[in-house]
């Protein structure tokens, strides 16, 4: 399989949830290139994004195509099938390449326990390696089993329709309760191997919190300490199991944290690892505050929505929940912000964590708050359209400045 897609050591989940910023993004990797850092660009958009908007993948393949076409972008890039499953996948089959099999739901599922003695007497080396008994190992593969089946199962279906080696196989294991651990990792990534998934990718849910939009929330050593073994864990796992020589950690809702870059950075040079950042959230806020920014109209709409989120708070926030932490106590009235100029809905908006007025709460509210500009329909699409210079600005500004040079670039 000579011409297998194989995914570059760097790569970025980009995209946004109306496919309008594809180009801005791609400039940030442009950008990144100059500083002499290949980054590929993935586009990825969730099946509960298309959902809740009422999109389809292949807009979000048109809108990638199209932004590499007109800035003449001759490097890899990819369209991601974010976040499905056996019952979502099918329309993500044509127009994509990537594919983020979460099987999240499928962790602690029941699972023959002759398989598992299966598992156990073909890693032997496993509770060696951890000098663990093998207690723990049957423990683990108690767990994951039933998932690793499912991702297997997943992999089939998607490789009988597109070709073995068409595609870049991603599993994702983090919209859970608890995160795996280092030795868990290994054992998933032994067991990935058993049923022969090319996994490029592995998405762990790793120790703390990352919510949508905002920065880490949790133990900086810890989480450095997990990286740093999580990559160990991936190279042991491509020595002896023989997985892909490219495979590396995704890290999901991986915008905005930015207490995490500078340690992150320092870790994957240290191991010359790579990394798959997934960012799509956070240029959608970027749209928001380029629509407060460019006027008085624009910013009429951003307060609109923001009333309707507020209103619709609930519901809206629902789908999220494992992934945000909304202090409700903390969200200004809507009366109260339809008072504010410009600069006071942005600077609240903007994560900018040193500053004053930033509201992490209306921040995550307005983070899932999409579906209401997907209502106004093409009332918000004119508007973007408007606003497209001071979006496209602040879009590409977020992508490189705050996300790509601390991470890859290191600065
Ligand atoms: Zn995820």
């Amino acid at each position: 399989m000579g011409d297998a897609i194989s995914l570059a050591k760097y790569s970025i989940g980009v995209g946004d949830r109306f496919g309008r910023q594809a180009k801005p993004q791609l400039e940030a990797c442009i950008k990144a290139a100059n500083y002499g850092v290949d980054i590929t660009p993935v586009w990825n958009k969730s099946n509960r994004e298309h959902t809740i908007i009422g999109s389809n993948p292949i807009e979000t393949r048109a809108a990638a195509d199209e932004a590499v076409a007109s800035l003449g972008w001759n490097k890899p890039y990819y369209v991601d099938a974010d976040h499905i499953n056996f019952k979502t996948v099918d329309r993500f089959i044509e127009p994509c390449d990537f594919f983020t099999i979460d099987v999240a739901d499928w962790i602690g599922q029941p699972v023959d326990p002759t398989e598992v003695q299966n598992f156990l007497q073909q890693h032997t080396e496993l509770a060696g390696r951890f000098r663990a008994d093998c207690d723990v190992v049957v423990h683990i593969g108690l767990k994951y089993l039933a998932a690793i089946q499912e991702a297997a199962r997943i992999y089939r279906y998607i490789e009988e329709r597109k070709g073995a080696g068409k595609f870049i196989t991603e599993v994702s294991m983090d919209e859970t309760d608890s995160p795996q651990t280092p030795t868990e990792l290994l054992v998933i990534l032994a067991s990935l191997a058993d049923e022969r998934v090319p996994v490029q990718t592995i998405a762990p849910k790793f120790t703390g919190r990352f919510n949508k939009g905002i920065d880490y929330e949790g133990d900086l050593e810890k989480f450095a300490d997990e990286f740093s073994t999580d990559i160990e864990m991936i190279a042991i796992a491509v020595e002896e199991y023989g997985l892909p020589g490219n495979l590396k950690l995704s890290v999901h809702s991986g915008s905005d944290k930015f207490s995490l870059y500078e340690p992150m950075h320092g870790i994957l040079k240290k191991h010359d690892a790579g990394v798959h950042l997934k960012t799509a959230g956070t240029n959608w806020l970027e749209e928001l505050i380029g629509l407060a920014e460019d006027g008085e109209k624009g910013l009429q709409l951003v307060k609109e929505i923001y009333r309707e989120a507020y209103r619709e708070r609930e519901e809206l926030c629902g789908p999220y929940a494992a992934v945000i932490d909304i202090d409700a106590a903390q969200l200004p009235r809507p009366d109260l912000v339809d008072s504010w100029a410009a600069d006071q809905f942005v600077s609240s908006l903007r994560h900018d964590p040193g500053s004053p007025v930033y509201n992490r709460s209306l921040r995550q509210l307005l983070h899932v708050a999409f579906k209401v500009a997907a209502r106004m329909g093409t009332r918000y699409l004119d508007a973007l359209s408007a606003a497209e210079d001071w979006i496209a600005k602040s879009v590409m500004k977020n992508l490189f400045e705050r996300h790509i040079k601390p991470v890859f670039i290191g600065e």
